[in-house]
């Protein structure tokens, strides 16, 4: 891995923009980027300078690089399901503060995320969680705490998806690199929610 670090004239303003108008051009079908050609490769075989930093779920169906219309070393893309903060997560975006510099972090949920869902029907059946997936449960449980399990089902998931974003956001703000980069102005941490069913991104909360 390239440690190139960002183009220090990217501004997280300038990237959260970036992100905005290829997620409108993914929507409305005008891709920027329609297929690699070999002299690009050779262009970018000399690092990659990504402009953001996404922490997202590993759901086939939300691929950031798509959905923001992004080319080949623009986007340094960490992906587990349920973008749950766990230790191989955390240790990859210190990986992008120190070494990328990236100015601008995404927390990316996205509406009906099953790792989400999950989480609520373990709450629900009150009853012992699947082993198989206890690890990823666990790690999105603190995230109901507030959201109302008489809701339906439907608005459950909505409130959780949420939820769990800010819950991602508040551990990153919360760790010691986070922290340094919040408090020294050099990281915005932004959380979004993208919809499989209109493809739009939606943004959250800003820090
Ligand atoms: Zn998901």
């Amino acid at each position: 891995m390239d440690d190139s670090p960002a183009d220090p004239l990217v501004t997280a303003d300038a990237a959260l923009h970036r992100l905005i108008e290829g997620n409108a051009r993914y929507r409305a079908g005008h891709p920027r980027f329609t297929g690699m050609r070999p002299e690009m490769l050779a262009e970018l075989s000399h690092g990659q300078q990504p402009f953001a930093t996404i922490l997202g779920c590993a759901d086939a169906l939300v691929p950031p690089e798509l959905i923001f219309d992004a080319v080949l070393g623009e986007l340094f893309v960490i992906r587990v399901a349920g973008h749950i903060h766990a230790p191989d997560a955390s240790a990859s975006l210190d990986y992008a503060h120190a070494c990328l510099d990236t100015p601008l972090l995404m927390v990316l949920g996205h509406e009906g995320c099953g790792a989400v869902r999950a989480a609520i029907e373990s709450r629900a059946r009150r009853a012992s969680i699947d082993p198989g997936i206890e690890g990823l449960v666990e790690a999105i449980l603190p995230a109901l705490a507030e959201v109302n399990a008489d809701l339906s089902p439907d608005r459950q998931l909505s409130r959780a998806v949420e939820a769990n974003v800010r819950l991602a956001m508040t551990r990153i703000a919360d760790s010691a690199e986070g922290r340094r980069r919040l408090e020294a102005g050099r990281m915005m941490l932004v959380g979004a929610v993208y919809d499989e069913g209109t493809g739009r991104v939606r943004l959250l909360d800003v820090v």
